[in-house]
Formats: C-alpha cells, sequence, structure tokens
C-alpha cells in the first residue's frame, strides 16, 4: 500500500518525480495544479472561478481544492494507494485530508520531501515556460511556498522522508525508492 504526498518548493520537479513513482509504484498521481488546468482548459465553471488564482500564483481558496480532492480520492483507482502532488499545501489542507482519509479507515504512509536551492528552482522555472511562470509570479508562489506549504514538515514530522533533488531525474527517482524501501 503507497499512500504519498510529496512537498516541494514550485520547480523542484516533484511532478516529473510522481509521474515516474505512479508508474513503477502502480498507483495514480493526484496533482491539484494538473486537475485545475484540466478545468481551466474544458472551460468548467470551476475552471473559470479559480484561472485567477492561479495566474497569479495564488493558493485556490481551500473549499474548492478540498471538495475537489475528496471527489478525486473517492474514484476506484485510489483504493491501493495514490501519490499527492501539490496538496495539501497548506495546514489546514492536511487536517482535511487526514479527516478524509480517516472516514475510509486510511492514513498517509509517507510525506516526500523535496529538498532545494531556490536560486536553482527559480532558474529551472524561468526556463519553463508555463503561463503562471513569470517572474513576479514566481516569486510570490515561492513565497506562498515557505508561508504555507513549508509548516506541513513539521506537521507530518513523523512520516517525514527528506530527499535532494538537486540531480538527474532517475537519480532523485532512485534516492525515493531506496527511501521508501521499494
Ligand atoms: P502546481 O501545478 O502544483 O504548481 O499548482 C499550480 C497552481 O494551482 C498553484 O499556484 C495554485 O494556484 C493552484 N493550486 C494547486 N494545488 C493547490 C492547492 N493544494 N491549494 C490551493 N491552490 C492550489
Amino acid at each position: 500500500m503507497t499512500r504519498l504526498v510529496l512537498v516541494g518548493p514550485p520547480g523542484a520537479g516533484k511532478g516529473t518525480q510522481a509521474g515516474t513513482l505512479s508508474e513503477k509504484l502502480g498507483v495514480p498521481h493526484i496533482s491539484t495544479g494538473d486537475l485545475f488546468r484540466a478545468h481551466i482548459g474544458d472551460g468548467t465553471e470551476l475552471g473559470r472561478s479559480v484561472q485567477g488564482f492561479l495566474d497569479e500564483g495564488k493558493l485556490v481558496p481551500d473549499e474548492v481544492t478540498n471538495e475537489m480532492v475528496r471527489e478525486r480520492l473517492a474514484d476506484e483507482d485510489t483504493a491501493g494507494g495514490f501519490i499527492l502532488d501539490g496538496f495539501p499545501r497548506n495546514i489546514a489542507q492536511a487536517e482535511v485530508l487526514d479527516k478524509i482519509l480517516a472516514e475510509s479507515g486510511q492514513k498517509l504512509d509517507a510525506v516526500v520531501s523535496f529538498q532545494i536551492d531556490e536560486d536553482v528552482v527559480v532558474a529551472r522555472l524561468l526556463g519553463r515556460g508555463r503561463k503562471d511562470d513569470n517572474e513576479e509570479v514566481i516569486r510570490h508562489r515561492q513565497h506562498v511556498y515557505r508561508s504555507e506549504t513549508e509548516p506541513l514538515l513539521n506537521y507530518y514530522r513523523d512520516i517525514v522522508l527528506t530527499i535532494d533533488a538537486v540531480g538527474e531525474v532517475n537519480e532523485v527517482t532512485n534516492r525515493v525508492l531506496n527511501a521508501l524501501d521499494k
């Protein structure tokens, strides 16, 4: 059973690692950023309501985000585990996640923390070219990470695995798999 949360600053390579780990571990990759972008791309009402937050690098309100995650975690493919990428992003979301999992007798196995310098991630993001990747928005997203998301590492301190996120993609994947004993 593999129920994981990936935590790391924007640009740490979480999404890429989540994709690879999802294949290797045979559990779905659930990225709240991807879910929001899919809604925006499909022109749904939810998409229209969250677009401004994504454009400015601000967190989407918890009620919207938590409800979307609650629905996604109710899908059958998550019964054998999942990799959450980009959720939770603050303590309030973490508390809701605990509650959602507890309702079906589940709990997280590990929280993988990707460690990388801010200078390295900002340089990476500037090269990525996503719509929310201009310098001002990038800076803001790093600030949101430090103030809202990083405190999760203390919240989850008993199950955190700290991974050096600097290096080749497959090297970093191997570090995670080793830390997970897989
Ligand atoms: P990401 O692809 O994870 O970098 O997320 C892109 C954007 O989606 C973020 O800058 C937020 O605007 C929004 N977002 C993603 N996940 C969350 C979350 N858990 N809570 C609030 N907003 C989120």
